[in-house]
């Protein structure tokens, strides 16, 4: 091991011209929406401030309430200022030598003992493009481990599997003008007016009066704002997509031409939706079937319709079906590829998309296969090492790395820019799990979060502002992140702490040329190419700003144009060109309502002001005063007047793992028999069911059996 790893601090610090510069433009860093920030310098403060960017074309001007507050939520007293090591019950501050020595040597005896892979890392899809790239490199060719995921398993790897099987390759086509021009706009388990308003906004320009149909269990803000809400029952949207296919093919509304052209399968779907008769379906879905019928005349008379999905679908047990099931309605009405189209998932965090292209977790660089010899070939060339530092197996899922924690299997974890002490299902088992590990190095922002305070190191990361690179947001647009302000303390960017562990593991000479994120970016270019994401046509990191960020693929610099969607020219990413209808059965709930937990439980997004674990926002007056101040529980008034609950009563939510107490909101926006949660409390995966999508492996969040009760203020819990 190289003991002399200094960190430096120096390519940490605002650079004098990007201090002295009295704007820059820095895309936001919660929502993949992917917001112009512009972080002014004006000569009366030394602290920025932020104004959403006029010319930004995502936003033009506009910011939610998250973005307005994202230099704020950096500022709190509790950042990480140092290195921490565990000394039994107390964290220590060490100095960065001490932290990589003892990194590096606890990690190496760990895989001297147990084998290579008994090391494995959980990313995020928080950090930049530049630092996913150096991670997934480091870990996996560097120092030899096999399993890393990231936590955009979380949230859309459902989208990414469905895109991968139907398309050829994990590309969400659209782009958001899309919103702006089409007649129809369905949104199937998306409440963009809070979990992507800005999104919203796009739809408020639409000069075409648009039908928006919102697809969802509850009356959400966005149902209440849309034309049309079908409120079909939970888990029930695989059904209803079927069987509206199976009435667009019964009355003729299928584009021939296109479906000739341009697909696969379309024979066999269609025998397969012969079995979703309205009847059926209307029985299985509570959906009436005049509504289903009018809806696909909507669609059916829509001239440009484009649909729309996010965690409602995602996190589900049958969440990859469910997003072809959109897809293929997409494909066969020959929505797809014209303005105003598109089958199109929204993604989740900032910078999710970077990470499912360029984190080489589940699978190699820009989509390849670990498997495969050629692409491990190409990836060695691209970064000119030896192709035999490449696993030729992918790596576990984020679940089987968790189960394998329990199996003895994994004894070292390293988790990056993620908190899965709060987020990840079924919370009981998860703490229980990272205690059986030897030794756990957590790197965040916060030395204070759910799992940082489990770790056995802490290492002390810069934030939104304090550093460089790119994130690529939900229309596949790369925008640039900027250094505006120096991390507190001895905060180092994720970027330099990898390239310090490089060093220290005696891995840097791999490395050697991956001095700065421009770098790197460079790197990404000759990975990227002759891929469907190929970006070799964006030169630098200053080409992103002078266009204000750019849609991949960009193959030639002279391609470049404002908006740009896929699939223009009918040619998917499959071999012989063509997208893939693909379906299946659709499968029971795993854990239904039953006599002792006669409600379903459902989770989501609870406000604007709130991101996830509430890591960041939790940090800010503002944000804290516009977010809700206790966790509630939704509750329909038929299933509060039987469980003798009134507004405001404290109550008991219970399932088969667990029970949180919660204030009890009654409402009729959410349905009889179900009762609705928001994610961002730390309780609420104290309830939820460990199961998951059997395609992505995404975990399903928005289905387990709960009963609620009255308590009295006083009574434990
Ligand atoms: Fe940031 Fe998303 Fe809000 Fe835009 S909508 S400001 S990207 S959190």
């Amino acid at each position: 091991m190289t003991t002399s790893a200094q960190p430096s601090h120096a390519s940490d610090a605002p650079s004098r011209s990007v201090a002295d510069r009295r704007t820059v433009t820095s895309v936001c860093g919660f929502c993949s929406t992917g917001c112009g920030l512009d972080v002014v310098h004006s000569n009366d403060s030394s602290v920025p401030s932020i104004v959403p960017s006029l010319s930004y074309p995502v936003n033009a001007g506009a910011a939610c309430c998250k973005g307005w507050e994202a230099l704020q939520v950096t500022r709190s007293p509790d950042r990480g200022v140092a290195p921490l090591r565990r000394d039994g019950r107390r964290m220590v501050p060490i100095s960065w030598s001490a932290a990589m020595q003892e990194f590096c040597t606890r990690f190496k005896q760990i895989q001297q003992r147990f084998g290579k892979e008994s090391v494995a890392f959980l990313g995020t899809g928080q950090i930049a493009t530049e630092e996913m790239v150096y991670l997934g490199a480091l870990a996996k060719f560097g120092m030899g481990l096999v399993h890393g995921d990231g936590n955009t398993r979380q949230c859309m790897s459902s989208a990414a599997t469905a895109y991968k099987e139907s398309f050829g390759f994990d590309a969400p086509p659209y782009t958001y003008r899309d919103l702006e021009c089409s007649d129809v706009i369905v949104l199937i388990g998306a409440n963009l007016c809070v979990a992507h308003p800005i999104m919203w906004q796009h739809i408020l320009r639409n000069r075409n009066s648009p039908r928006i149909v919102v697809v969802d269990p509850r009356r959400t803000e966005t149902a209440m704002a849309a034309t049309d809400h079908i409120a079909l029952r939970p888990k029930s949207d695989l059904v209803l997509l079927y069987g509206i296919a199976h009435l667009l093919i019964a009355g003729g509304c299928v584009d021939e031409r296109f479906v000739r052209d341009h697909t696969k399968g379309f024979g066999d779907f269609v025998r397969h939706v012969k079995d979703f008769a309205p009847s059926v379906v209307s029985e299985r879905t509570g959906v009436s079937t005049e509504q289903l019928k009018r809806l696909a005349r909507t669609i059916d008379e829509g001239g440009r319709v484009s649909f729309w999905w996010t965690m409602g679908v995602n996190q589900s047990y049958q969440g990859t079906r469910t997003a072809q099931a959109i897809i293929n309605l997409a494909l066969m009405t020959g929505n797809i590829g014209r303005p105003g189209t598109g089958a199109n998932s929204i993604t989740g965090q900032c910078n999710a998309m970077g990470s499912r292209l360029f984190s080489n977790t589940a699978s190699l660089f820009c989509g390849r296969d670990f498997t495969n010899a050629e692409h491990r070939r190409e990836v060695a060339d691209a970064l000119r090492i030896d192709v035999g530092r490449i696993p030729s197996e992918p790596s576990w899922p984020y679940h089987r790395i968790v189960e394998n924690i329990l199996r003895g299997r994994i004894r070292g974890l390293w988790i990056v820019g993620t908190n899965p002490a709060h987020s990840w299902i079924n919370q009981n088992t998860f703490r229980d799990i990272l205690g059986r590990l030897e030794f756990l190095v957590v790197q965040d922002m916060y030395p204070n979060t759910e799992t940082a305070t489990s770790a056995d190191l802490y290492l002390p990361a810069a934030g939104w502002g304090e550093k460089e690179g790119t994130f690529i947001n939900s229309e596949r647009r790369i925008g640039r992140i900027r250094r505006v302000h120096s991390a507190p303390g001895e905060a180092l960017s994720d970027f330099s702490i990898f390239r310090l562990v490089a060093e220290s593991w005696g891995c840097g000479d791999l490395f050697r040329d991956w001095d700065s994120p421009e770098s790197v970016f460079q790197a990404m270019r000759r990975l990227s190419q002759g891929r469907p994401c190929d970006i070799s046509g964006i030169r630098n990191h200053d080409m992103i700003d002078m266009y204000q960020g750019i849609q991949w693929p960009l193959r030639r610099e002279s391609e470049h144009a404002t908006d740009r969607r896929l699939f223009e020219d009918g040619l998917f990413f499959h071999e012989d060109g063509r997208a893939r209808f693909v379906f299946d059965q659709p499968r029971e709930m795993p854990e239904r309502p039953n006599r002792r937990f006669p409600l379903l439980l459902l989770t989501g997004r609870g406000s604007v002001a709130q991101w996830h674990t509430e890591t960041r926002t939790s940090k800010s007056s503002i944000l804290r005063r516009l977010a809700p101040k206790r966790l509630s529980v939704e509750i329909h008034p038929h299933d509060a007047r039987r469980e003798k609950i009134a507004p405001g009563d404290d109550v008991v939510v219970e399932s088969q793992r667990g029970r949180i107490r919660a204030r009890a909101f009654i409402t009729p926006t959410v349905p009889a028999g179900s009762v609705f949660v928001a994610m961002h409390d730390r309780a609420t995966n104290r309830l939820t069911h460990a199961h998951f999508d059997t395609h992505s492996h995404q975990p399903s969040y928005k289905d387990c059996a709960v009963r609620v009760r009255r308590i009295e203020p006083w009574d434990d819990v």
